[in-house]
């Protein structure tokens, strides 16, 4: 079946919720979601949204904090252009409900973490990502000029591939006409057609064992615009947060916050003694490369599976009060955080690369855009600063709107796009063929494609991923489709992109660290 759409958005979280409240009235607009409209990665947000509000702090200051944690490869002018619009956006969420948290006299309460010196993050309590999803999740279904298409699966975008022409990565006029996408529960796949198609399909961390991303995060709208042609950057820099809830057979891991770094809280080992001093003259509220290394490197020196958070000794009910959601996760497990330390470990966050965007969000594709965590804007470099991913989302989400007003009107629904072509496929027999090569490609990354690599390891990866590459593409020409064959798939294709891309950056910088190449013999 066949719908038409002004817009298409692919994800809901707050990169493609906020697009969509943002052009509603000016069209129609399709929200596609995989799972539940509130199942993202926005939703599991806790530390908060960065922006600078009031003296002390000041632009040149976020900006600085952005360019150091980038390690040389932030855009500079997309830093600036990010920090200075962020007020404006933060402005906009308050008037859409959005609730931060304010203090005593009434003002904002601006919380500090690894890597900022200034005291610069919205929060609301312990669960700011959850707030904002929220109050998202309630607009777009108000807005009349917005369809929610909840469990509903974009499979691949439709290009002039689609219509027989062969088109090629070099090629500068390929444009998209929307996507197929999967109706998961009657098992048909509908031709979205859009005049304006945007991705907003946030993260890769299930490429990962252990990772802080629920469920969706499997990297298809990379992996999409990969096979649509279009170029992705910087996939080697992904971000372990290095502090999740050591609590095995949890997927996904619980995160422990920064904000609780930020508050007081130490990282420990085993025998109670703290160990970030070795690293780092900023201890515990270190950046998170650098935490997540030590940690690494603690639990390989002493062969322990975690390490400790101690926050003991700090006023256990403004423990309870900041971080309710914590107390009462580790409660749960039988943790009272305010007598036991907590067992923490890394796990995969954030990827700070993605489809490769201009400053108002346009991929190499024409008609598509890329915003929030599966773009690369130029923001991060080669490290994210805590706290502005959040921030990225809804200022690229401005301006990819404001940029897709200005041109939709021109643009004209494509005709003659074939329906999806299942001939000759069938169920596929066994699903554990899906299951065991997924637990496959997550064992590879973690012990190969991590923390800390090397040249050997990003072969032994790379030998190992082909594998698997032939096994799934033969399964996936015969099978009929399935969300866990293409999620597989998609990841296949976005862990190919980190291999390739890591083992050509030959150097260690950022979130890339290769035992190969020593940090003082980075390229300029
Ligand atoms: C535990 C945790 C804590 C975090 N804390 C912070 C923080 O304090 N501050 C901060 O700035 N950032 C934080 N981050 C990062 C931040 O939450 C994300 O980068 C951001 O929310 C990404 O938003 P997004 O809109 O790009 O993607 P998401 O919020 O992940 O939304 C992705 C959407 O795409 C949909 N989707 C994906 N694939 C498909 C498909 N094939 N078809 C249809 N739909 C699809 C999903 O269903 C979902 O609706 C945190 C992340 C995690 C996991």
């Amino acid at each position: 079946m066949e719908k038409e759409f002004d817009f298409l958005v692919i994800g809901s979280g707050i990169a493609g919720s906020s697009f969509a409240l943002k052009v509603a009235d000016f069209g129609k607009v399709a929200v596609v979601s995989k799972d539940r409209l509130q199942e993202t990665n926005t939703s599991y947000a806790q530390g908060g949204i960065a922006a600078v509000s009031s003296k002390p702090d000041t632009f040149a200051k976020h900006i600085k904090d952005t360019l150091i944690a980038g390690d040389g490869l932030c855009n500079k002018d997309v830093v600036e252009m990010v920090v200075r619009e962020a007020p404006k956006q933060i402005d906009e969420l308050i008037k859409w409900g959005v609730q931060f948290d304010t203090n005593t006299t009434g003002e904002y309460d601006m919380a500090k973490e690894g890597g900022h010196t200034e005291h610069r993050i919205l929060h609301h309590k312990d669960n700011t990502g959850f707030e904002i999803q929220r109050v998202l999740s309630r607009k777009i279904k108000d807005h009349p000029n917005i369809t929610v298409f909840e469990n509903y699966f974009a499979v691949d975008l439709i290009t002039q591939h689609h219509l027989g022409k062969l088109v090629r990565r070099s090629h500068d006029d390929i444009e998209c006409y929307g996507a197929y996408v999967f109706d998961i529960e009657s098992g048909h796949v509908h031709n979205f057609l859009a005049k304006i198609t945007i991705i907003a399909s946030g993260g890769i961390g299930n490429l990962y064992a252990t990772t802080t991303n629920p469920h969706i995060a499997t990297g298809d709208g990379i992996a999409m615009v990969s096979r649509a042609k279009g170029i992705a950057e910087n996939m080697e820099f992904v971000q372990f947060h290095p502090t999740s809830l050591y609590n095995p057979g949890e997927r996904p891991s619980f995160l422990i916050t920064e904000a609780m770094r930020g508050y007081g809280a130490v990282l420990k080992g085993k025998n109670g003694r703290e160990f970030m001093q070795k690293y780092d003259k900023r201890g515990s509220l270190a950046p998170r490369d650098i935490v997540a290394r030590a940690i690494d490197n603690e639990m390989k020196i002493h062969g322990e599976d975690h390490v400790y958070l101690d926050c003991t000794y700090l006023d256990p009910e403004e423990l309870r009060q900041h971080f309710p959601t914590i107390y009462e996760k580790c409660n749960s497990i039988g943790i009272d955080i305010t007598s036991d330390m907590i067992p923490v470990v890394p796990a995969a966050h954030y990827l700070c690369g993605g489809i490769k965007v201009d400053g108002n969000g346009k991929t190499w594709i024409n008609n598509l855009y890329a915003i929030g965590e599966t773009s690369s804007t130029g923001l991060h470099g080669a490290n994210r600063l805590a706290s502005n991913s959040l921030i990225e989302a809804i200022v690229y989400a401005d301006r990819a709107a404001q940029d897709a007003l200005r041109h939709i009107k021109g643009i004209t629904f494509k005709k003659g796009i074939p329906a999806w072509d299942e001939s000759g496929t069938s169920h596929p027999e066994e699903m554990v063929l899906i299951t065991q090569n997924c637990r496959e490609l997550q064992q590879i990354f973690s012990y190969y494609v991590g923390i800390v690599r090397s040249n050997l390891r990003l072969k032994r990866a790379m030998d190992r991923l082909e594998i698997i590459y032939h096994e799934t593409e033969e399964l996936y020409k015969k099978s009929r489709l399935s969300v866990k064959l293409c999620e597989l798939r998609n990841l296949i294709n976005v862990g190919y992109l980190i291999i390739r891309m890591a083992q050509q950056r030959e150097e260690s910088r950022g979130l890339h660290y290769n035992i190969d190449y020593p940090p003082d013999s980075k390229k300029n």
